[in-house]
């Protein structure tokens, strides 16, 4: 038996009607406001080449940890989706099987936002109003191969479609960008900006570290094995990327530690970095302080510094062996802000010149210690709800946690932070509606007027983001 797919008018606003009423108001003035995608994985190749994608499972299934994440833990073997092995063993490869393994399964994502963002593609994108399921599995696949291999369905027609402004991607300080090149240099006016995420060469304890410096040395023709040579080299890449239109920086470490060391101990602990393994404490000694050279770096340059810490990455040391990095394996941890930012503000933090944007996997920080510090600090302000909290219930605890000490203007918009392209507009459309829903309790709670909320909803929609980013 099968079920429609409807997506309700009114989903995610606040039940009760009167609430309702001023959410479908604000709602209604902003949700087709452009998209504004300050920060996100997609792949500039797909923009660059305008080649139709190959099929269903290949672009909804096998690269979208979030899926296979959930699949994983109820059994199915990561092979059986296709998800390539790191020695280059044998796995799926007949994309029709790996779709149905997932259709079997789709009631495992119920009350997930997974369930929500692949309901709106599959009914707004490709028009389907019956549910996925076993039974619809096949009806899916083939309605969407077909689409699939249509013209409107390449990613530049996708973009238009979706009515983006601007698309951030992330990209290595070694990557020579000829996707970002290719698209300027073909006339198609849709914009996609490249973001400098230094990890591989910041830290000691990414895979290649060494063999990543000396890429870094061949490409800028410094000697990135000396301290003056690598921050040379830094910056050199640092301007490369601006060139190729970033606005931001983005920083994964495993914590939020900084550090400001002295010249002498600097140059003697990258002499150990630089040139072997390092003990692990080293290593974090050394992230430490290149946020704080990065915040220095982004003052002289302008770009706008992003910090993701608290995720222990690939905490599955099987999965890690054997398919390697991203395969949602990744967890969060506690994450201490106060404390470990401090060297960094006690140099930067009153600089109105600098953006850091903080993020975080511990809501518990939140009201203790985020809010605070950017509803403080002149270079602070709070990235949205990320990854795990990138959800209705993630958007609500932040906004109650977070307003009334930051307020909404240390605040910086939405990001999708996504890989998975089709659902970019029923994310950003999720944070649309939850904010709605928010400033209308506020208005009938008598906390600030309709007019005030109208004015926040367009900000955290539309006008903050792009303040905050520079786009
Ligand atoms: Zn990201």
């Amino acid at each position: 038996m099968t079920h429609p797919l409807r997506l309700h008018p009114d989903r995610l606003f606040p039940a009760d009607p009167e609430t309702r009423a001023v959410a479908r108001r604000l709602y209604a003035e902003i949700k087709d406001l452009p998209i504004v995608s300050p920060h996100g994985h997609t792949d500039p190749s797909w923009f660059a080449q305008n080649q139709n994608w190959a099929n269903p499972a290949e672009l909804l299934i096998t690269p979208d940890h979030y899926v296979f994440r959930m699949l994983f833990s109820q059994g199915v073997a990561l092979e059986d989706l296709g998800v390539p092995r790191a020695d280059g063993g044998p796995v799926e490869t007949d994309p029709r099987k790996i779709w149905r393994l997932f259709a079997e399964r789709y009631h495992l994502f119920r009350g997930t936002p997974s369930r929500m963002w692949h309901d709106w593609v599959y009914s707004e994108v490709f028009g389907i109003d019956v549910r996925l399921s076993a039974e619809t599995a096949d009806h899916y696949y083939d309605i969407i191969d077909a689409a699939l291999k249509t013209d409107a369905f390449k990613p530049r027609a996708l973009f238009e479609r979706y009515n983006i402004e601007v698309i951030a991607t992330t990209e290595s300080p070694l990557d020579p960008l000829e996707h970002h090149a290719a698209i300027k240099a073909s006339g198609w006016t849709g914009k996609v900006v490249t973001a400098f995420r230094p990890d591989p060469v910041l830290d000691p304890d990414f895979e290649g570290f060494l063999d990543n410096l000396d890429q870094l040395s061949a490409i800028t023709g410094e000697d990135a094995r000396t301290w003056d040579g690598y921050l040379a080299a830094l910056r050199n890449r640092r301007a490369f990327s601006a060139s190729h239109g970033a606005t931001s920086t983005d920083h994964g470490h495993p914590t939020a530690k900084t550090a400001d060391l002295p010249d002498a101990e600097i140059r003697a602990l990258f002499a150990r970095v630089s040139s072997g393994p390092v003990s692990s404490a080293e290593a974090e000694l050394f992230r430490a302080h290149m946020l704080t050279e990065m915040a220095a770096m982004s003052l002289a340059d302008g770009l706008v510094m992003q910090i993701h810490p608290g995720s222990f990455r690939n905490h599955n040391e099987v999965v890690f062996q054997k398919f390697g990095r991203d395969k949602g394996a990744d967890i969060p941890t506690q994450t201490n802000y106060v404390a470990d930012l401090k060297p960094l503000l006690d140099r930067f933090g009153s600089e109105p010149g600098l953006t850091i944007i903080l993020f975080t996997l511990d809501e518990t920080s939140y009201s203790r210690e985020l809010a605070p510090l950017a509803g403080h600090y002149p270079a602070l302000k709070l990235g949205p709800p990320w990854w795990f909290h990138d959800a209705p219930e993630g958007m609500r605890r932040f906004r109650e946690q977070a307003t009334e000490t930051a307020g909404f203007y240390n605040t910086v918009g939405f990001n999708d932070d996504t890989r998975a392209f089709l659902s970019i507009p029923a994310r950003h459309d999720v944070a649309r509606r939850m904010d709605c829903g928010w400033l209308a309790k506020l208005v009938l709670e008598h906390r600030m007027e309709e007019d005030e909320a109208h004015e926040l909803a367009r900000a955290l929609t539309y006008d903050l983001v792009k303040a905050a980013y520079k786009l």
